[in-house]
C-alpha cells in the first residue's frame, strides 16, 4: 500500500479522496493555488504545497509544479480526482517515468478513450453497442452524404477531438449536410486544433445512461450498475440517479455484463464509466470516461462500496476487494449538484458564504468543501457541493430529498438549490419520465418574462 498520496485537485473531490486515504491509513498531501489557501482540503490534509497562482493552467494543470510537490513531499502516488489532469495521458506517463503511481488507468487506455473515433472503434471491437455511423473520420462530402442516407436523417456531426459537448452539429435533412459538415470542421479546428469529424445517427429523445465499471488491470472486471444522468443543461449533468427509472433488472444485467466483459478483455485498470444514449430499449455507446465521475456517490449509496478505496487498492496492485457476485443493489439514490450560480440564469455567483447549514439524518450525504465564512473563488467551476440522498425506494428517496432541501442553508451566494426544490415537486420527475432534453425544455418554459 502507498505511504503518501498527493491529491492533484481541489474542492469537494479533493476532500473525498482525502477521506478515503485517511481511512486507509495513508498520509495525504494537498496541492493548492494561492486562491485556495483557506480551502478545506488544504486544512484537512497532513501536508500542503502551494503550486502557483489562481489560474488553473498555472496551478492545478501545471505538471512541473505538481511533480515538484511530489518530490518535496515524498508522495508515492497521485490521485487526480476528476477534471484537471485526470484524463491527461502525458501526465500519467510522466508520473510513471518518475516512479510515482498514477491512481487511474494506463496512459494508453486514457489515450484510446480520449480520441472519440478511436474510442468508438475500440468499444465496437469489444462488443459494446455503438451509435450507427461512419467507421472513422469523414473527409469527403460525397462519402458523408452516402453514409447519412444509409443510416437515415437526422444525423449529428461530431469532432473526433471533441469534449464538453462542443463541436457537434445536427443535420436534419440532406440539404443541411454540407453546411453542417463545414461548420463542424471549422469549429473543431478552431477549438481543438484538429478538424477530424465523424457522423452518427442523431437520436431524438434518448436518455443518458452510464455504466460504472472497475477493472483490476490483470483481466478481472466488474460493473456496479448504471446511473441515469439525463437531466442536463448544456450537456452538463445537474441531477443523477441510480438506478435508472427506465431500466428493468434484465436490461441492467445485460448492459452491465457487456461492459464488464469488455473491460476484462482490454485489461482495464481502475474506475471507468461507459456512457450510453438509451432509446427504445437500445443502448448506444457515446464515450468512456477513464476516471472517477462527479456522480459516483449514487453508485456508492446503492452498492455500499467505497469507489476511491477500490481505486487506491487497484493502483497499489492489490486487486478489487469484491467480485461481481458480491455486488447487490440496494434501494435508490439521487445526487443534486449544488452550483454557486443563479438558479434562473446560471450566471456564476462567487463570493463569501455568510451562513451554512448542512442537512443530516438517515440517508443523507453531503460532499462539499465549503464552510461558513468560506469565500468561493471566481477562478474555477461553480460546483460547491453535492447532496446525495438514499432511500429504500425511489419514492422514499424523493421524500427524503425534499426534506433535505428544506434543511440545507447556503447564504451569501446564489445557488442552484431552488431549482432542485422545483424539480422534486415536478410530476415528470416524480414519475421518472424525462429524456436528455427535458431540463432545457423545462427551463425554457419556466424562464421569467424578459
Ligand atoms: P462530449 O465528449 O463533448 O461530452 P458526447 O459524445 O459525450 O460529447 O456527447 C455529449 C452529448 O451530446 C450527449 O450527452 C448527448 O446529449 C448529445 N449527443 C451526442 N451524440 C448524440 C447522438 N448521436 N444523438 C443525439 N444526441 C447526441
Amino acid at each position: 500500500m502507498f505511504n503518501k498520496v498527493l491529491i492533484a485537485n481541489r474542492g469537494e473531490i479533493a476532500l473525498r479522496v482525502l477521506r478515503a486515504c485517511k481511512e486507509l491509513g495513508i498520509a495525504t498531501v494537498a496541492v493548492h493555488s494561492t486562491a485556495d489557501n483557506a480551502a478545506m482540503h488544504v486544512r484537512l490534509a497532513d501536508e500542503s504545497v502551494c503550486i502557483g497562482p489562481p489560474p488553473a493552467r498555472d496551478s492545478y494543470l501545471n505538471i512541473p509544479q505538481i511533480l515538484a510537490a511530489c518530490e518535496i513531499s515524498g508522495a508515492d502516488a497521485v490521485h487526480p480526482g476528476y477534471g484537471f489532469l485526470s484524463e491527461n495521458a502525458r501526465f500519467a506517463d510522466i508520473l510513471d517515468a518518475h516512479n510515482i503511481t498514477f491512481i487511474g488507468p494506463t496512459a494508453d487506455h486514457i489515450r484510446v478513450m480520449g480520441d472519440k473515433i478511436e474510442a468508438k472503434r475500440t468499444a465496437q471491437k469489444l462488443g459494446i453497442p455503438v451509435v450507427p455511423g461512419s467507421a472513422g473520420a469523414v473527409t469527403d462530402d460525397g462519402e458523408a452524404a452516402r453514409i447519412a442516407t444509409e443510416i437515415g436523417f437526422p444525423v449529428i456531426i461530431k469532432a473526433s477531438a471533441g469534449g464538453g459537448g462542443r463541436g457537434m452539429k445536427v443535420a436534419k435533412t440532406a440539404a443541411d449536410l454540407s453546411v453542417a459538415l463545414a461548420t463542424a470542421r471549422s469549429e473543431a479546428g478552431a477549438a481543438f486544433g484538429d478538424d477530424a469529424v465523424y457522423i452518427e445517427k442523431y437520436l431524438e429523445k434518448p436518455r443518458h445512461i452510464e455504466v460504472q465499471v472497475f477493472g483490476d488491470g490483470m483481466g478481472k472486471a466488474i460493473h456496479l450498475g448504471e446511473r441515469d444522468c439525463s437531466l442536463q443543461r448544456r450537456h452538463q449533468k445537474v441531477w443523477e440517479e441510480a438506478r435508472s427509472p427506465a431500466l428493468d433488472d434484465a436490461q441492467r444485467k445485460r448492459i452491465g455484463e457487456i461492459c464488464a466483459n469488455a473491460m476484462a478483455e482490454m485489461r482495464y485498470r481502475g474506475a471507468g464509466t461507459i456512457e450510453f444514449l438509451y432509446e427504445n430499449g437500445e443502448f448506444y455507446f457515446i464515450e468512456m470516461n477513464t476516471r472517477l465521475q462527479v456522480e459516483h456517490p449514487v453508485t456508492e449509496a446503492i452498492t455500499g462500496l467505497d469507489l476511491v478505496h477500490e481505486q487506491i487498492r487497484v493502483a497499489a496492485g492489490l486487486g478489487l476487494s469484491v467480485q461481481q457476485s458480491d455486488i447487490n443493489f440496494l434501494g435508490h439514490a439521487i445526487e443534486c449538484r449544488i452550483n454557486a450560480e443563479d438558479p434562473r440564469t446560471f450566471a456564476p455567483s462567487p463570493g463569501q458564504i455568510t451562513y451554512y447549514h448542512a442537512p443530516g439524518g438517515l440517508g443523507i450525504r453531503v460532499d462539499s468543501g465549503v464552510y461558513q465564512g468560506y469565500s468561493i473563488p471566481p477562478f474555477y467551476d461553480s460546483l460547491i457541493g453535492k447532496l446525495i440522498v438514499h432511500g429504500r425506494t425511489r419514492n422514499e428517496c424523493l421524500m427524503r430529498l425534499r426534506r433535505a432541501l428544506d434543511e440545507i442553508v447556503v447564504d451569501g451566494v446564489k445557488t442552484t438549490l431552488p431549482l432542485f426544490q422545483d424539480l422534486v415537486e415536478n410530476p415528470d420527475i416524480q414519475a421518472g419520465q424525462y429524456d436528455i432534453h427535458w431540463l432545457e425544455q423545462y427551463l425554457a418554459r419556466s424562464a421569467p418574462a424578459a
